[in-house]
């Protein structure tokens, strides 16, 4: 019961995908009762496949992995994405295994396949939940058009620490947010028929915690309580697993003291008991395995029981469950029961899929030629990047931009790159395919507009060839040479507005990409101050995968603009908001903070004890920086200006199950026609449990002509007033409740209301 359901009900049936139907079940008892046990195992193991479209080559770890392919002892492979590749290896399980089971091909295909959209936080500052329906759908598209069934995606980890890598990959600090979110990718990638070849399985990662490593050092430990848990971290997965997701991903991470991958109450009792889900949770990479680090398990053979005994059913990549479940299975350390329900779901997915009445129907060369980076999927990458867009400053109104004025100097080390807004996990992103900022711009202004580059200081120093994966290598900064900084000082001189591309590296987040630094590396400072000393009229535009500590820029340049990773038409859809072709409406999924030591810093903290009132509010927190935000969560300007009153409650008690109707107005004040995104807070000043100061409970975004004054209506009732209480159930707890509604989240519109008994 969350607040996400009222947006998904009326088309639940349309995307529960997951629930069980008796022909589908029939089908599954019918191929368990012809499997031997070695059979049955092998559908809980899965491997990286390495080999290229020329087929498995013979070296020693791919000819195990041949073998058991042939022997029909593997279940699943992910990292293979080419048609050619894939129907090869599915042909080695087709002709030599005995049962012919069909393999399942996965890929974390997490912000595009071959179009590439913005990366996932940059897309939720869209609050729009359609676009990001429709680029998860191409996403599905591009992707089963290459032969691949499933994408280990979306990743929905509440993650409230800058300096965590993976920031980047889900939908940010808040709760909600991660819930609507993460229900609409899933609609998207699965549609709502698994069987087509349109769409693929999508799978909810990582359960859980992992977006809490202590310091936002990736892998960390992570220490929270129950309570915590149930409240923040576990109601987008709930909402995923109502949404009829077809798997779970576990986590690397342990919880006080627990490795997810070993977690019984999470994996048992509460996603396959409590929340009734029938899909299979597959295991992080190797995180069966890692509980030996852990200092969980004493081997891989006490790894594979415990992990099977706590519900983690396919191996990624440990290679313990297919060495160790059978002898474990004779000595009764897991039983038969648990082997046949982790095969059945396994199987469940398969023949939603379709792969059993054809093993190839993903198979296409034509389709895997055609069907990708087509004009339409771009042009939707265009929408979705405009709309992710934050315009985080304009205070001389520099922004936006004519497209007939005379010069513009476009500067930075990020300005012509046609790589970096693809991102991190750009999975077959072609390197330096996307359109670049200074691209965007010639497309956009006329003839007459003097456009002048310069890189100006190059970021980092190469340390793979161009093109060439980036993933695991480390990055080099360039710390010295500023020999490019006075040429841009002369471009900017000569301009009449800088566009200054800065921020990060594509490859500054991501995985195993966690930083103590979250300002901007190497000498871009240098270059920022430089031109700004000789052009006032400088407009940042941001490029990164997290919040950075920008707040320098904050107070000296007077326009900036937060354009994340883009994606593919990166440029095109920066230049559509500079000139003014579209109207910024995004919103910030991500506190800024002031400096990194306030990370982590998220907008509903719970209050404690102090400070007495607000006026000692800087006392509770730090002596030499603000508490709050330099850019809260929610906030976002735009190039019209929206007021809000007339905050109205139709009641002010209900009891438990009543109902509240609110209603709002919002007028467009200024000259152009915008969209706002309207959010809705709620506090419950006391409860059984302490409570957030504040949370996002609801958003509308509409869009409001010029002058226009619209009324929008919220209903408030038990889904919103919900929690997770001391008696470990979700209930609503009578008491008074404050409720704010505005345009970020410190909306200062309020209105109050109680709940009775
Ligand atoms: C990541 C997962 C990813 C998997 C497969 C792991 O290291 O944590 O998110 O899906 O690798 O690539």
């Amino acid at each position: 019961l969350y607040s996400f359901k009222k947006r998904v009900t009326s088309e639940k049936h349309d995307y529960a995908v997951s629930h069980l139907d008796a022909r589908t079940e029939q089908k599954v008892d019918s191929v368990l009762a012809l499997m031997r046990v070695n059979e049955k195992i092998g559908q809980l193991v899965q491997y990286s496949g390495k080999w290229d479209a020329t087929g498995p080559s013979s070296s020693n770890g791919d000819q195990h992995k041949l073998d058991k392919l042939k022997n029909g002892e593997v279940g699943s492979m992910l990292n293979i994405a080419s048609v050619a590749t894939i129907r090869e290896t599915q042909k080695i399980v087709m002709e030599h295994s005995r049962l012919k089971i069909p393999l399942i091909f996965g890929y974390d295909v997490i912000h595009g396949y071959k179009t590439i959209f913005p990366i996932p936080l940059g897309e939720s500052a869209s609050w729009d939940l359609d676009i990001i329906k429709q680029t998860a759908a191409i996403a599905a598209k591009e992707t089963a058009a290459s032969g691949i069934h499933w994408t280990f995606a979306p990743m929905i980890d509440v993650s409230r620490d800058a300096r965590w890598g993976r920031i980047m990959e889900g939908a940010g600090e808040d709760t909600y947010l991660n819930t609507v979110i993460g229900v609409a990718r899933i609609q998207g990638f699965q549609g709502n028929d698994l069987s087509s070849t349109s769409t693929i399985a999508a799978c909810a990662k990582h359960f859980a915690g992992y977006g809490f490593a202590e310091a936002g050092r990736d892998y960390n430990t992570v220490n929270i309580g129950e309570y915590e848990l149930h409240n923040t971290i576990l109601p987008p997965f709930k909402a995923a697993a109502e949404a009829g997701v077809a798997t779970f991903m576990n986590s690397f991470n342990d919880i006080d003291g627990i490795p997810s991958t070993g977690n019984k109450v999470l994996q048992r009792d509460i996603l396959k008991r409590d929340w009734g889900w029938n899909g299979f949770v597959v295991s992080d990479w190797g995180s069966i395995g890692e509980m030996i680090a852990h200092g969980y398990a004493k081997d891989k053979k006490q790894a594979s029981e415990i992990a099977l005994n706590a519900g983690s059913d396919m191996d990624m990549e440990s290679y313990a469950y297919e060495a160790h479940l059978e002898t474990l299975l004779k000595e009764n350390k897991i039983t038969m029961a648990q082997l046949d329900d982790a095969v059945k779901r396994v199987l469940r997915l398969k023949f939603q899929l379709g792969l059993f009445d054809d093993p190839y129907k993903y198979c296409n060369e034509e389709r895997e030629k055609n069907d990708v980076y087509t004009k339409e999927h771009l042009a939707i990458a265009r929408d979705g990047a405009k709309k992710s867009i934050v315009l985080l400053k304009n205070e001389t109104k520099l922004l936006p931009i004519s497209k007939s004025i005379k010069s513009i100097a476009v500067i930075g080390p990020l300005a012509n790159d046609k790589d970096a807004p693809l991102g991190n996990w750009r999975a077959k992103g072609t390197y330096n395919s996307a359109v670049s900022l200074l691209e965007g711009v010639k497309n956009a202004v006329g003839k007459t507009t003097k456009v002048y580059y310069e890189k100006g200081a190059e970021l980092t120093i190469p340390t793979v060839k161009p093109g060439e994966n980036q993933f695991l290598h480390p990055l080099k900064f360039n710390d010295t040479d500023t020999s490019g900084i006075p040429a841009a000082v002369e471009a900017a001189k000569k301009a009449e507005v800088v566009l200054l591309a800065i921020g990060e590296d594509a490859f500054q987040t991501g995985e195993g990409r966690s930083q103590t630094n979250i300002g901007f590396f190497g000498v871009q400072q240098q270059l920022l101050e430089a031109v700004y000393k000789v052009n006032k009229n400088v407009v940042i535009v941001l490029m990164n995968g997290r919040p950075m500590d920008i707040s320098w820029a904050a107070k000296n340049i007077p326009s900036i603009l937060e354009c994340w990773f883009l994606g593919s038409e990166s440029g095109n859809a920066i230049a559509d908001v500079l000139f003014g072709d579209y109207n910024p409406s995004g919103k910030l999924p991500v506190s800024f903070p002031h400096n990194v030591g306030q990370e982590p810093l998220y907008y509903n903290q719970k209050n404690t004890g102090r400070p007495y009132s607000p006026s000692h509010v800087t006392y509770s927190g730090y002596i030499d920086a603000p508490k709050t935000a330099l850019y809260p969560f929610g906030f976002g300007l735009s190039y019209t200006t929206f007021e809000y009153k007339n905050l109205k409650l139709d009641k002010k008690e209900i009891a438990k199950n009543g109902e509240i109707k609110l209603s709002v107005e919002v007028s467009n004040t200024g000259t152009r026609d915008g969209e706002e995104v309207i959010q809705l807070y709620i506090r419950d000043l006391f409860g059984s449990l302490t409570r957030p100061i504040k949370e996002l409970k609801d958003f509308k975004k509409i869009m409001i002509k010029a002058g226009e004054t619209k009324t929008v209506n919220f209903i408030i009732n038990a889904e919103k007033l919900q929690f997770y209480t001391i008696n470990k159930k979700w209930e609503v707890e009578p008491g008074d409740f404050n409720v704010w509604v505005g345009g970020d989240s410190n909306a200062k519109l309020k209105a109050t209301f109680s709940v009775t008994e």
